[in-house]
């Protein structure tokens, strides 16, 4: 079977040494004489799988024992619910950064559970660039919601100045691509399937002093407190995806966070300067330092070019690039486990493209 060059924004590549390994799991799981598909959620095996995945989260993120680390179901957008389920109470206002698509709708969830506040937002410019950060807060501000990475269109807050409320960010699609500073947040939560293995699961990293103000009773699924209590298995987890994650998060100790970041900046330096030199392809995003360096978004210079070279593309086994259907043109995805190499392809694909015009 060929293989393909995969740029998709989520689910995600994800690295050979990894599907590899899933895979022999999927025969038999260690000595359990079970498949990973096979194996009860409440068994040794699986709490072993939970406790290491939650050690390496807690040394990859460099945090101590402030904080909670839980697996979820649900993807990224049950944390757009349980997030003001448990951490808004009546009286007070969520403070949403509306800097995309998923910012937006996190902030819409909000607002089924209690007052919501947009801080700041750059709608008015199709999210082409990141808001202006310092921005008036409410007296009764619950938490402030950002988002790191706009998997959509293409920015990424690469600094975070100092704020005086609980920040919480949804990581769901820069999470572990470089060293940050991750107790600066009261808590944090990734839907695995861009960075951290497969789709079904999401992590959860929540500070204790945060855990304890709790606004309301919720049912245990949905209540952080509880999924604490029970080590992510208050029902039937998804055992296999959190095994996934496991292997994601051993690779990534292995190689290195610096070299991931390092490896991150050399494939979308590669990108954003073939963009920028071309005559043909347009940024999305033109302030550097508010691109992202996850999910590159351009055009080309009309619809007729664009489809030429998404079949350029697909002759040559590429997937993945087109853009989201709220802003056409392209996105490519660089996540971890993008080799340089396919991004080197894909760009020497865009030189022949314009040089053929
Ligand atoms: C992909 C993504 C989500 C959505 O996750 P689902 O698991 O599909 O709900 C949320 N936020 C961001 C930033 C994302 O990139």
């Amino acid at each position: 079977m060929e293989r393909k060059i995969n740029f998709n924004p989520g689910p995600a590549a994800l690295p050979d040494e990894v599907k590899e390994e899933f895979a022999l799991a999927v025969r038999a799981y260690k000595n359990t004489g079970l498949s990973i598909l096979e194996l009860p959620h409440r068994s040794t095996a699986f709490t072993d799988i939970i406790e290491e995945s939650k050690t390496l989260v807690r040394e990859l993120c460099a945090l101590n024992d402030d904080y909670e680390i839980v697996w979820l179901q649900g993807g990224g957008r049950l944390q757009f619910c349980m997030v003001p389920m448990n951490f808004l109470p009546d009286g007070s206002t969520a403070a949403y950064i509306d800097t995309g698509h998923w910012a937006h709708e996190a902030a819409e969830y909000a607002a089924y559970y209690g007052k919501c506040t947009i801080a700041a937002t750059s709608a008015s410019v199709q999210y082409s660039k990141l808001p202006q950060w310092p921005m008036t807060l409410p007296d009764n501000t619950a938490y402030l919601h950002i988002t790191t990475n706009n998997t959509i269109y293409g920015t990424q807050w690469h600094n975070l100045p100092e704020v005086n409320t609980h920040l919480i960010a949804d990581m769901s699609s820069d999470i572990l691509s470089g060293k940050r500073d991750c107790t600066q947040y009261a808590m944090f939560y990734a839907a695995a399937q861009k960075n951290l293995g497969i789709a079904g699961v999401a992590l959860a990293v929540i500070r204790k002093d945060l855990l304890e103000k709790t606004a309301r009773q919720v049912p245990p699924m949905l209540s952080y407190q509880h999924q604490v209590k029970q080590n992510s298995v208050v029902n039937t987890a998804n055992v296999a995806g959190v095994y996934a994650a496991l292997l994601m998060l051993r690779w990534t100790k292995q190689k290195g966070l610096d070299n991931i970041a390092a490896e991150n900046n050399l494939k979308a330096k590669a990108l954003y300067a073939a963009i920028d030199k071309s005559k043909v392809f347009n940024a999305r995003v033109t302030e550097a330092t508010h691109r992202s360096l996850m999910n590159v978004c351009f055009t080309a210079e009309s619809p007729e070019a664009e489809d030429a070279f998404m079949q350029l593309c697909a002759r040559q086994s590429i997937v993945g690039i087109e853009g989201h259907r709220v802003t056409r043109g392209f996105r490519v995805s660089l996540y971890n486990a993008i080799p340089l190499s396919s991004v080197e392809t894909l760009v020497g694909l865009m030189q022949e493209f314009e040089s053929s015009l």
